[in-house]
């Protein structure tokens, strides 16, 4: 069986190499998902097409009218550390950190952490819930996909054959308070039995503004949840709507029964981690 890996120095020749491809070649960022779907890529019969060689997709950037990008190929080591992730996006750096081991983190990047599109991909929630954008290139040029329309199963995306992911634009936003919480067995190298990203932005008159509020592992892919959402924008943060929000999240997945959970305890704990999300902002408030 033969493996072939191929490193090309511009997206167009990694395009044009995947276009003219057969179905068994794959485009390799770290490689901490594909090995182990695939087996390490000397022994696979597979074809790798590596992103690492293509300039621009492995950095943190400011860019105009307010917004930062964060290339596809930033390791998650990168993005947990970065002082300007830190800055604006601290529950994407926290999600980042949550990841596996610091070995898979040294690897595995960003964009293939949404590109392998687990429902437990734990940087998704938090990208939805700071209005993250994806920035692709493909064969017609580059296009701009919202976050909530990235996702169409699981293991799948919206990208078409030889579409790359060239990084993610995330609009700065110093009034939106966000958090990230994982639930998972142990602390370390554990796939998330539910995660949740939340993002809030409290209006002049002391009035919840856009509330985001996504979450991965109990749905097909990760999701935002519209109606809770909805039940807590243009109110008070209190609690008599906070536990509206949250029992409309428990309403509203659609978790599985799997090795890590059943249904039930998932359906269960992400009403609890929204509750109790809401709650701590709320204490926040009031101090
Ligand atoms: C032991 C272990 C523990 C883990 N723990 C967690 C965890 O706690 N939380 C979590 O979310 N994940 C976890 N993972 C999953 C994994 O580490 C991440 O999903 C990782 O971020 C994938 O990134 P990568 O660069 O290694 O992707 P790769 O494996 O290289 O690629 C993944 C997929 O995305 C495609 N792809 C990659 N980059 C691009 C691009 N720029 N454009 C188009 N397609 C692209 C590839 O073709 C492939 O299909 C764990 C994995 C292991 C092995």
């Amino acid at each position: 069986m033969t493996t072939r890996f191929f490193k090309p120095g511009s997206i167009s020749d990694a395009m044009d190499a995947y276009l003219k491809s057969d179905g068994t070649t794959h485009y390799f960022a770290g490689g901490t998902d594909l090995m182990v779907k695939l087996g390490p890529p000397g022994n696979t019969g597979h074809g790798f097409i590596s992103l690492e060689r293509l300039s621009g997709l492995n950095r943190v950037q400011e860019r105009p009218e307010d917004k930062i990008f964060i290339g596809a190929m930033t390791g998650l080591s990168e993005v947990a550390g970065s002082g300007l992730i830190a800055e604006h996006f601290p529950a994407l750096a926290a999600a980042a950190g949550s990841v596996g081991s610091p070995s898979i983190r040294n690897m595995g990047t960003i964009g293939g952490n949404v590109c392998n599109a687990s429902p437990s991909a734990d940087t998704a929630p938090p990208l939805m819930v700071y209005g993250a954008s994806a920035v692709v290139a493909g064969r017609d040029g580059e296009k701009t996909i919202p976050m909530d329309a990235f996702f169409t199963g699981p293991s799948t995306t919206c990208l078409k054959p030889g579409d790359i992911l060239t990084g993610f634009m995330l609009p700065k936003n110093p009034a939106i308070r966000a958090g990230f919480v994982k639930l998972g067995k142990r602390k370390a190298m554990e796939c998330s039995i539910v995660s949740l990203g939340l993002s809030l932005e409290m209006d002049g008159a002391g009035k919840c503004g856009t509330v985001r509020i996504a979450l991965g592992a109990v749905a097909p892919t990760p999701v935002r949840i519209v109606r809770a959402e909805k039940i807590l924008e243009g109110r008070p943060l209190e609690a008599e709507f906070i536990h509206r929000a949250a029992a409309a999240v428990a309403g509203d997945i659609h978790p599985i029964d799997d090795l890590r959970a059943t249904a039930g305890y998932r359906r269960k704990m992400a009403g609890r981690m929204v509750r109790e999300t809401l709650l701590q902002m709320c204490r926040q408030d009031h101090q």
